[in-house]
């Protein structure tokens, strides 16, 4: 379980509570976003800290943030950049909490790893609890499949998802290497237990494993036995979690039609984490880091509709102002959970850090993080 500082928070995907916003509170003064004193101050707080502090910047990040990360990237990019850094005893990550839960499970125990705003959850990675998939793992032994299903988790998933996992032989997997995750998971049982992101699990195995949108069930969490029979359940090769991330998922297909129809010769670009028919009917696919290398690489004049989050995509059209980079979908499409993270909310960790007080801190249990680790470290060692 994971635990943090003794605020009066909510967990983060450990539950709800839609009457209040609990999890958002920060003692102290908290700046407004509009004063005009925050960049100094953030400046000047991150040079009083110097070498003490590193400073992580996800991709889906804000332009106001991002200017203040050491380092940008993707979750794992940032998790391991932060386990090279040994000598920082703080890691503020700027990104969200499965992140910042898997930096601390990476780096030592000695540094301390800071989320700016606990409110920055996943969608996705809340979508599967623990308990869910406890329950899942007991439908599977009473459907007799147990030990002939090989877990694999999304890295967007909670340190207890991916606790679960190691317990049970499985792997951790990156959208950039979801295909040689499951390979190696299909060497080691006959059936596959994909969490929390159905589309990612569909769109890697009909796409890159050659199999059909048949050999795939997807499992609903929220009813019994997952919704589907026991044969259903025996007969499947991907068993898909039904989780799915609220940003990527909101492109269609109507999208794509209507951006090549507005925009002659157009690159249709979009993250697996897209639904199937968006995928399909993309030009190309692939991670983050896939984008903004194909963006590098791409001819001057040419046209790119990008399906993933709208921060990344802004960055990119002004890296590249010789290409005519646009967002794929007509409206917006932050991730609203990544833009908690805010300038304020960055300052007031600097700040507080100043002071020698170390605000939000992210730790999991040893035991959790040992498990996780085991399925982190297999993903490492994936060939
Ligand atoms: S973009 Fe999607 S997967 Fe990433 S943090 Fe936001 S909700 Fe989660």
């Amino acid at each position: 379980m994971t635990t943090t500082t003794d605020l009066p928070l909510l967990f983060l995907g450990k539950g709800a509570d839609p009457a209040t916003e609990r999890g958002v509170e920060c003692p102290g003064d908290l700046p407004p976003a509009s004063d005009p004193a925050l960049v100094a101050r953030a400046r000047a707080a991150k040079e009083a800290l110097g070498d003490s502090v590193f400073v992580l910047g996800h991709h889906y990040q804000r332009d106001e943030v991002i200017q203040f990360a050491d380092v940008t990237g993707d979750s794992f990019k940032l998790a391991r950049d932060a386990a090279a850094k040994p000598d920082a005893p703080y890691i503020v990550f700027c990104g969200v909490h499965f992140m910042a839960e898997s930096a601390d499970i990476l780096t030592t125990p000695e540094q301390k790893v800071i989320l700016p705003d606990l409110a920055a959850g996943c969608s996705m990675a809340d979508m599967a609890t623990f308990d869910q998939v406890e329950d899942c793992w007991d439908a599977l032994a009473d459907a007799g499949i147990a030990d002939r299903v090989v877990p694999v988790t999304y890295m967007n998933s909670s340190a207890d998802i991916k606790g679960f996992v190691g317990r049970h032989g499985g792997v951790v997997c990156t959208s950039s290497n979801a295909k040689r995750a499951l390979d190696w998971a299909f060497a080691r049982g006959e059936q596959v237990l994909f969490l929390p992101d159905q589309h990612l699990g569909r769109n890697t195995a009909v796409l890159e494993m050659g199999m059909t949108l048949e050999d795939c069930v997807v499992y609903n969490p929220r009813r019994p036995s997952g919704g589907l029979t026991r044969e259903q359940l025996r007969n499947a090769k991907m068993i898909l979690w039904q989780g799915h991330c609220s940003v990527h998922g909101r492109f269609s297909r109507a999208s794509v039609d209507e951006v090549r129809e507005r925009v002659p010769g157009v690159n249709v670009l979009v993250h697996p984490e897209c639904r199937h028919e968006v995928v399909t009917a993309a030009d190309y696919i692939g991670s983050t880091e896939y984008i903004i290398k194909a963006l590098d690489a791409a001819e001057p004049g040419s046209s790119w509709a990008i399906g993933t989050e709208l921060n990344l995509v802004k960055r990119l059209a002004a890296a590249h102002p010789d290409k005519n980079v646009m967002f794929l979908d007509k409206a917006v499409c932050f991730c609203s959970t990544m833009n908690r993270i805010d300038l304020p909310h960055l300052v007031w960790a600097l700040e507080s850090l100043v002071r020698g007080e170390v605000p939000n801190q992210i730790t999991v249990d040893p035991d959790t993080a040992h498990h996780a680790r085991a399925a982190l470290d297999q993903m490492l060692a994936l060939p």
